[in-house]
């Protein structure tokens, strides 16, 4: 075995179905005596119920939380922090609430107790992306890795199955460039491919079926292994590409991911195949970048750039950008490959290559 180094994360994690009703002792044992619950405006009333539960350890609600954590909002949510003499911080929600209790806690050190209800697996790193003027920052700070998360199935049961299909599928790109990371190791490898197989067993069930909390308690397993991949390794072309399209374009991050994972994965095909036959075997297919494609295509989600608002000419821009400060990568970065990906990505066409 090749000489590695791995760093745990030191969260505490409480799973199952029902959790959220041990909230008030987790926030109790973290030494907070007035929480602010935070949500985003269409999940005010579980933040209202979840203040409700709280009773006196609950300082207020803040349900402002909105995608890309606009500063703008975190200046807002500040002020009522500072108003209702808040100590500690409770998110339910998806990576929006969480963004933004982190962004609290990069500026105030409060301790935070999340409740996740999708499957973006932020809640699990210690990352932080933040908007102002347009123009998104990205750090890497402990401050806001959140002190303890609550995982709790029944959280996710009213997720809609559209977005549960997306959501779980950018938990599966955490996995998946974790894989073939520079710094990868064996423990996250061994997370990753179980996150995947949690996931790629569990979706489907789900849109049979959105209140099968079995396929709902596998899905929201396999989020939290992909969540800590994406907090523990460094990501690659697969997340460069997203996040150039979702700071340029304006494009939603869930579908965004779903749409460009089994193009970047067929990049990455020939430069890393261990990393292609674990995916493989995790999703029970063949070949790693065309067994993503058809999950995809088997929840019914998005497969083109060109469907979530992506202008034709964006996809030259997209190449360049990219480029001009990427990420580390394991296949060489070339211009004219990285625009046939987007231009196939862009047309929703099947991945080439990816053979193992
Ligand atoms: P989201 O939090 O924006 O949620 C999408 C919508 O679904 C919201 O309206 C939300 O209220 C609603 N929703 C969420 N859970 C629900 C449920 N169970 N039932 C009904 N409605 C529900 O979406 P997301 O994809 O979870 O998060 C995306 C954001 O998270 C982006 O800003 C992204 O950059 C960030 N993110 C950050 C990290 C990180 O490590 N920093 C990781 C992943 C995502």
């Amino acid at each position: 075995m090749d000489a590695f180094t791995y760093t745990g994360l030191p969260t505490r994690v409480v799973f199952g179905s029902g959790t959220l009703l041990q909230l008030g002792a987790e926030v109790e044992r973290l030494g907070i005596k007035r929480a602010v619950v935070l949500a985003t405006p269409q999940q005010q009333a579980d933040a209202e119920r979840t203040a409700a539960a709280l009773g006196s350890l609950a300082a207020g609600v803040f349900a402002e939380a909105t995608m890309h954590t606009p500063v703008a909002v975190t200046d807002r949510a500040m002020a009522a922090v500072a108003a209702m003499g808040a100590d500690g911080l409770v998110a339910v929600g998806g990576g929006s609430t969480t963004g933004l209790a982190k962004a609290i806690a990069l500026r105030t050190d409060l301790p935070q107790v999340i409740a996740p209800t999708t499957y973006a697996g932020s809640e699990m790193t210690p990352i932080l992306g933040e908007t102002k003027d347009g123009l998104k920052t990205t750090i890497r700070n402990a401050k806001v890795l959140p002190e303890t998360v609550i995982y709790d199935v029944d959280l996710t049961l009213t997720l809609p199955p559209a977005l549960s299909a997306v959501s779980g599928m950018n938990a599966i790109a955490h996995a998946v460039e974790a894989l073939y990371a520079q710094d990868r190791n064996p423990i996250i490898s061994l997370m990753a491919e179980a996150g995947i197989k949690a996931l790629a067993d569990g979706l489907p069930k789900i849109i049979t079926d959105p209140r099968d909390r079995a396929a709902r308690s596998q899905a929201l397993y396999g989020a939290w292994l992909c969540g800590v991949c994406l907090g523990s390794v460094g990501m690659a072309l697969h997340h460069k590409l997203c996040h150039t399209l979702g700071g340029t374009f304006d494009l939603p991050h869930a579908e965004t991911h779903t749409v460009l994972l089994p193009h970047a994965t067929a990049y990455n095909a020939a430069a890393a195949p261990e990393a292609m036959a674990a995916i493989a075997r995790a999703l029970g297919a063949r070949n790693a970048a065309q067994g993503l494609y058809d999950l995809a295509g088997q929840l019914g989600t998005p497969r083109a750039l060109k469907d979530l608002g992506m202008p034709a000419e964006g996809v030259v821009r997209a190449t360049d950008i990219a480029l001009a400060n990427p990420y580390w990568n394991p296949a060489l970065l070339q211009h004219d490959a990285i625009l046939g990906l987007l231009q196939r990505a862009y047309a929703g066409s099947r991945p080439i290559g990816g053979a193992l």
